[in-house]
């Protein structure tokens, strides 16, 4: 039997907690409820986690949260890269960004590390509590509503198509969110002027050391160390990729090597466009997260800007509060909307502070720069932090841990946790 069908085998249709999507924050909020002694069930569309990059940095402040449930050496066993200063290249000027050493963490690093391992990871020491269910290949086509409450939701998978009913169903089903749809709530689209093309070119002996961002002659390149490759993300005003496309990839070659001329010995590594994915950039959030029996988390509540590689963690973080306010009154069985409630309210300040630096930057800096094809200088600003080191200290406050960090304050299910 594979995986999938024992994970499938001889599963209840009634759970207390109904997850749709296994991303960061359905598998984190999963698990936590399961931990708590919750019967979970996390649905993921897909037959496993292994996916194109989407995004691989695990920010200190969830390593904080993988500290606290006891996983932080287990998940610094899988290999990663470890980033303790930011530089950027702008122009001919090299700026340090970030220092992360004085951060107030255990870790003072932003790690790397495909995310999924970090879900793998997760899923296993979920599997390891009986309340915990992960079923793949399991798509939510609906959610089931009656007397204007969310009672459960209707999956799609290779054997058929099922109704689950559960006491919470909480969509983490990302930012295209099925879920979020369905129920109707309304999104708030906050604007984007930019995509983003990602794409791996290797890595070689001789390369400069990592800078995270190389910006000159109108083009921006985010360039992620990952040991034997460069994840490098290239950033262009929005709706230009068919345009792009057009001109070939010749010419795309040609815009990579005037920003970053070293890699011009291996762009023939990028032999179509099937080696280069479009992130079409989304800035958005709903003006409510949840209504009675659903509660919407993650990108599924607000879709963040690339800017400061945030999501993953304002996943995670949305997760542990969510698990912090809802286990109890789910397990006590009085869960009601204003618990709900209490998780949008907490989460919406860190939410809507990180999105306005994030459109902030987008108007001010990138709408104004990009395809100006000129050489860039550094504005004067960010030329102080070469002067002045304590400003570095300000980007890893607010990239690194973010703006009302959580901590893991759900309940522990007594007794064992069950092998495996
Ligand atoms: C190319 C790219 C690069 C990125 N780079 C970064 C980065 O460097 N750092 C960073 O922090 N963030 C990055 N992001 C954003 C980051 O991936 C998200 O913010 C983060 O993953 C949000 O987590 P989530 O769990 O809310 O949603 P997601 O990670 O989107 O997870 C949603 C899950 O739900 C599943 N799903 C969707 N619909 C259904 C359905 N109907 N039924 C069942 N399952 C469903 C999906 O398959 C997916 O597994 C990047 C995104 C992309 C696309």
């Amino acid at each position: 039997m594979s995986g999938v069908e024992a994970e499938s085998a001889g599963q209840a249709n009634r759970v207390r907690c109904c997850v749709a999507g296994g991303g960061p924050a359905g598998v984190m909020v999963g698990y936590l409820l399961a931990r708590a002694g919750i019967a979970t069930l996390v649905l993921e569309k897909h037959r496993d986690f292994l996916r194109d990059f989407r995004g691989d940095t695990v920010h200190p402040s969830t390593l904080e949260v993988m500290a606290e449930l006891g996983l932080l050496d287990s998940l610094l066993a899988i290999r990663h890269q470890e980033l303790r200063e930011i530089h950027a290249q702008i122009g001919d000027t090299e700026v340090q960004l970030a220092d992360f050493s004085r951060l107030p963490t255990r870790c003072r690093f932003l790690a790397f590390m495909p995310q999924w391992d970090f879900l793998e990871l997760l899923a296993a020491e979920g599997r390891r509590y009986p309340e915990f269910q992960l079923r793949l290949q399991a798509e939510v086509k609906d959610v089931v509503e009656e007397r204007g409450r969310v009672t459960g939701v209707l999956v799609e998978s290779p054997a058929g198509t099922s109704r689950i009913a559960a006491d919470l169903v909480i969509a983490a089903d990302g930012r295209h969110s099925t879920v979020r749809a369905r129920a109707g709530l309304e999104v708030r689209d906050l604007g984007a002027p930019i995509d983003a093309l990602w794409m791996r070119l290797s890595k070689r002996p001789q390369d400069p050391p990592q800078s995270l961002g190389r910006f000159d002659f109108g083009r921006l390149l985010i360039m992620i160390d990952r040991g034997d490759y460069w994840q490098c993300g290239y950033v262009i005003r929005k709706g230009r990729f068919g345009e792009l496309r057009a001109r070939g990839i010749e010419s795309f070659r040609g815009d990579l090597a005037k920003v970053a001329p070293f890699l011009g010995d291996r762009l023939h590594e990028l032999e179509s466009w099937d080696d280069v994915k479009l992130l079409s950039v989304a800035v958005d959030r709903l003006r409510r997260w949840w209504k009675p029996g659903l509660l919407c988390i993650g990108d599924a509540a607000h879709a963040m800007s690339p800017i400061g590689g945030v999501g993953i963690n304002l996943a995670i973080q949305d997760a542990v509060a969510a698990a912090n306010l809802l286990a109890r009154p789910l397990l006590e069985g009085r869960l009601s909307a204003r618990h709900l409630e209490a998780v949008q309210r907490r989460r919406m300040f860190p939410t809507r502070v990180t999105q306005r630096i994030q459109v902030l930057l987008q108007e001010q800096v990138l709408d104004r720069v990009l395809d100006r094809d000129e050489p860039v200088r550094a504005p004067w600003p960010l030329r102080l932090f070469n002067r002045w080191p304590w400003l570095r200290r300000i980007p890893p406050r607010v990239i690194g841990v973010g703006v009302r960090p959580e901590h893991v304050r759900s309940p522990v299910r007594e007794g064992r946790a069950g092998g495996g």
